[in-house]
């Protein structure tokens, strides 16, 4: 018997670690929820949701490959490698297969997996499906990892194939019942969040849903692309990022899809940012620092952020006074998903206007994202916290105000969001002043004095 240890990669096809298991022979399937271990990566209820939802669709599909789920709870890490090994002996494996995940915890995790298995005689194999190429493999003409994404995107676009497809294998004899492991419970009692039914039209569950999106972006959009990317009020990118975070569909079928769409230059700007998704893998996997809490450029942890309860609440809660700010952080707060252009300005008015503690941020958007990934979220935010990789200076400050009259120019979007301001026109809509409504409130931050005082922690920073 051959096991499959389910875990952000809730689907079928092109699934690395399940097209290995399947060439050996039977498999059985088995997830584990761990719901401490949600709280303190402090997964937020829509993803987990999403999580649930996507599972009761890939016992559905692995049904058909008369492949058995079988659904298990532990409270923690340590509790999954216990179920594991039950699991391990009751069904007598002869291998396990799982696709590594990379932020340290899920590492050393599967570091005592694997040996733990083998000291079970069983066949234990990690495969390297969430990415594109194997981390330790994009390295610099010195041998090293790269720091900067330009040169590591460049060095991956030369080491990249269209990537091949999994194999399809034929089912399982017959779908049988695996005798009982530790922890063993149904799938829908897993500890869960309690679910809000308008999640599921905004973010539908499976492998077919996910497929279409990509199809049909993969149709036309991809072609614009490069130029509606940037203005939220359009449908300009893929929305694909919590099917890609939860692994509902694969990251190779997005490069071929993208590739052979031959569109011009929005599928390739498309797939730069696809790279970005692998260079945050990359640099958690090769800078263990940025997994506790350090910024990337340690030198930077001096800087005197602020902790201030109320700012950070009006910027929660998108009653900042900065009508693109607001609007940006009620989608997040309605849809679970925020638009890229927003997340970066968002970011940046928390930890550089407000100068707030920019881990704040970090873990705001990871209790309220849909498609919340550690990776791509500790990088952004320190990105635009300028403690990270960005290769520009610390004074790249956007002002939240000409970017909106930039990129939402008619003002469309703030309006979706902030009703209370739809009565502004297109001039006013971004810096109300004496033009607010009265239930909207006055800015909480002068931009132009905090952009000085960032600019001074910066430049004063004793590194
Ligand atoms: C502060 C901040 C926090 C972020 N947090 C997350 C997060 O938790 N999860 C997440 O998936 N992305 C995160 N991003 C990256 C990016 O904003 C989202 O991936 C993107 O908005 C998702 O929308 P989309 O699927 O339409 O993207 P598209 O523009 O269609 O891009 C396709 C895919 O590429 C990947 N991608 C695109 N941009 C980036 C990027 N800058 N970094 C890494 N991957 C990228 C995503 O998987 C995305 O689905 C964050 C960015 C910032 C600035």
């Amino acid at each position: 018997m051959n096991v499959v240890w389910f875990r952000t990669d809730l689907r079928i096809e092109d699934n690395l670690a399940l097209e290995a298991a399947r060439q050996r022979g039977e498999v059985i399937a088995l997830y584990i929820a761990t719901p401490d271990q949600w709280q303190t990566h402090n997964d937020a209820p829509i993803k987990l949701d999403f999580w649930r939802r996507n599972l009761l669709e890939l016992e559905k599909a692995l049904s058909r490959l008369k492949i058995p789920l079988v659904c298990a709870q532990a409270p923690d890490y340590p509790g999954s490698i216990e179920i594991i090994c039950s699991a391990l002996s009751v069904w007598q494996a002869d291998s396990l297969h799982l696709n590594a995940e990379y932020p340290l915890n899920e590492v050393r995790r599967d570091h005592q997996v694997l040996s733990a298995a083998r000291e079970l005689g069983v066949e234990a194999v990690i495969h390297h499906d969430q990415i594109l190429i194997e981390p330790g493999s994009v390295l610099n003409n010195s041998g090293e990892p790269f720091k900067v994404f330009t040169p590591f995107s460049k060095k991956c676009r030369v080491m990249l194939q269209l990537p091949d497809r999994a194999e399809k294998l034929g089912p399982n004899s017959s779908l049988g019942v695996p005798e009982a492991i530790k922890g063993q419970k149904p799938l829908e009692e897993l500890g869960w969040p309690a679910p809000e039914s308008r999640w599921t039209d905004l973010w539908p569950a499976g492998e077919k849903a996910a497929r279409e999106k990509l199809k049909h972006f993969c149709s036309q959009p991809v072609a614009g692309y490069k130029q509606n990317r940037d203005f939220p009020a359009l449908p300009g990118t893929s929305t694909l990022s919590p099917w890609l975070t939860s692994g509902v569909i694969s990251i190779r079928d997005c490069w071929r899809e993208a590739t052979l769409s031959h569109s011009g230059e929005g599928p390739e700007t498309w797939k730069n940012e696809l790279l970005w998704r692998e260079f945050y893998k990359h640099i958690i996997f090769h800078y263990p620092h940025v997994n506790m809490n350090k910024a990337f450029r340690q030198e930077l942890d001096s800087l005197p952020w602020r902790y201030d309860e109320n700012d950070f609440k009006a910027w929660c809660e998108g009653k900042t006074g900065i009508p693109i700010v607001d609007a940006a952080m009620r989608q997040l707060k309605e849809t679970g998903w925020m638009h890229n252009r927003l997340r970066m300005i968002t970011a940046m008015f928390l930890s550089k206007n407000l100068l707030l503690d920019w881990r704040w941020g970090e873990k705001w958007f990871m209790e309220h994202l849909v498609d919340g990934d550690f990776s791509a979220n500790n990088g952004g935010w320190q990105w635009s916290a300028s403690t990270g990789t960005d290769a520009a200076p610390y004074f790249r400050i956007f002002n939240p105000i000409t970017q909106s009259q930039r990129f939402d120019a008619q003002g469309d979007f703030i309006r979706y969001f902030v009703p209370e301001l739809s009565e502004l026109d297109e001039k006013s809509i971004h810096d109300p002043g004496m033009l607010k409504p009265a239930e909207y409130p006055l800015p909480i931050v002068d931009l132009k004095m905090s952009r000085q005082r960032a600019l001074a922690a910066f430049k004063n920073n004793k590194f």
